[in-house]
């Protein structure tokens, strides 16, 4: 073979394995492209998937938090409900026992009055519950003294101590900074949580509930707390589940001690929430401690309001005219009777509209509102009133909100209408008379 033939021959075949390669090539190109085709689609119908169910969840995250908010407003509204006829309850009983003179009468008084506190009691831990559950529970901090905080708490456990004949003590520890900065109104649920349970399972003995520093951490104070009871005790297999909701220890919910089950869950959660912690140390039978660990900032003793010294003087009401608007004729008998008995002079108005009318023609020095009334409501009355449309009418007159609602947003939203203070129903009357004082 010449060369010029085996050059040929070799470029032939070289032509050969290139035809054979691009062959293959288009052969691999098209399964690539039906590949990539089947890819193309899969990939189409996995985002259709993921598009309806995506839609799916969304639909179900709405329709529970639809839910969630239905209930809170349920129970917001059956507890304004149930709230409104116990203001009345409350009220006249507080009334009986403090003016009569009969001893039996003001026993039976005393008894529907602490009934009355009882059921609130019940009301607020499931609305505080309810909160907790749909995330509306928040911290709210405020500069507190934690001498004032000790009165408290001592004051309105030792009635019911004494009546058990318990023994009671409330010992703050005195290198406590005197005024803390935390969430006072949630620190304080905890000790009533925890003392009022404490004096519920103990029948003999005391009572002793103790606050001393813990740690200091730069700016922060680590607070160490404890209820010690004589009481009944916990089993250990219940020590975990007391602290779930609606949970009681065996022994209790055998014997049918009353009680809703959540004040612990409820403390847990405030402790939470606060950066504490709980930790229950209990003997069956001779008694049970609760330790309770949460961290505050030092606070500012210029920050605390003080209560001016003449608050307990009465005589300041004399005379006062005051203008009570409230719907419920029951309301304005108890407003009547608790006014008069400062000889304040009230005068009444059933709702909003009627109040404006009589702001017209008399003046007043205060007016006590409330909030929920037909035709006119108190929101609405306080912006006519402040809007300086009314003739005659004093547009800076003081407005203290009356209400049932018991949310932390209704009071501020007063406070928005142009309202100056709230008070809370079923009404407090020496907070009530406090108040008055206050916004002269
Ligand atoms: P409640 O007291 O309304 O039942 P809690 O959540 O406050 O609900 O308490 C749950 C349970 O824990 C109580 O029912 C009781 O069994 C138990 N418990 C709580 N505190 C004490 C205590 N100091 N002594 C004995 N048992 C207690």
């Amino acid at each position: 073979m010449t060369e010029l033939e085996a050059i040929k021959a070799a470029l032939l075949r070289e032509r050969q394995a290139r035809k054979a390669a691009e062959q293959v090539i288009e052969e691999r190109s098209r399964e690539l492209f039906y590949a990539n085709e089947a890819l193309r689609r899969l990939n189409e119908s996995l985002e259709e998937a993921v598009r309806i169910r995506t839609s799916e969840l969304q639909e179900a995250k709405e329709k529970a938090e639809h839910a969630t908010r239905a209930k809170s407003e349920f129970l917001s509204s059956m507890s304004h409900e149930i709230r409104t006829p116990l203001n009345a309850i409350s009220g006249l009983s507080e009334l009986i026992e403090r003016d009569s003179r009969e001893n039996e009468i003001r026993e039976y008084a005393g008894i529907v009055r602490d009934s009355v506190v009882h059921l609130l009691t019940i009301i607020n831990e499931i609305l505080d519950f309810s909160k907790i559950e749909s995330g509306k529970f928040s911290f709210e901090p405020e500069d507190f003294a934690l001498r004032d905080l000790r009165n408290q708490i001592y004051h309105t456990y030792l009635p019911l101590a004494s009546k058990k004949q318990l023994r009671f003590d409330v010992d703050f520890d005195p290198l406590l900074p005197p005024v803390v900065r935390s969430d006072k109104t949630k620190f304080l649920q905890i000790w009533i949580n925890l003392i009022g349970n404490a004096i519920k399972f103990t029948e003999q003995g005391g009572v002793s509930a103790r606050l001393s520093i813990l740690r200091k951490e730069g700016n922060c104070l680590w607070l160490q707390g404890s209820v010690k009871d004589s009481g009944i005790g916990i089993p250990e297999a219940d020590q975990a589940r007391i602290f779930l909701p609606f949970e009681q220890s065996e022994q209790v919910s055998e014997q049918k001690i009353g009680g809703t089950g959540l004040g612990l869950a409820i403390t847990m959660r405030v402790l939470e929430l606060l950066g504490g912690r709980i930790q229950l140390l209990s003997n069956p039978g001779s008694g049970s401690e609760f330790i309770f660990q949460l961290p505050v900032q030092v606070g500012d003793e210029n920050r605390v309001s003080q209560e001016k010294s003449d608050d307990k003087n009465e005589n300041l009401l004399y005379g006062l005219r005051v203008l009570v608007v409230d719907d419920m004729e029951m309301n304005r008998f108890l407003m009547r009777k608790v006014l008069q008995r400062v000889h304040a002079q009230p005068t009444f108005a059933e709702n909003g509209a009627m109040a404006v009318e009589i702001l017209r023609n008399e003046s007043f020095d205060v007016v006590l509102m409330d909030l929920h009334m037909p035709v006119m409501n108190g929101r609405e009355a306080t912006r006519l009133i402040r809007s300086e449309q009314i003739p005659r009418a004093n547009p800076r007159i003081p407005i203290l909100a009356l209400t049932a609602d018991a949310f932390k947003h209704t009071q501020e939203s007063v406070l928005e209408a142009g309202m100056n203070d709230f008070l809370p129903k079923p009404i407090n009357i020496d907070l009530l008379y406090q108040k008055l004082r206050g916004l002269l």
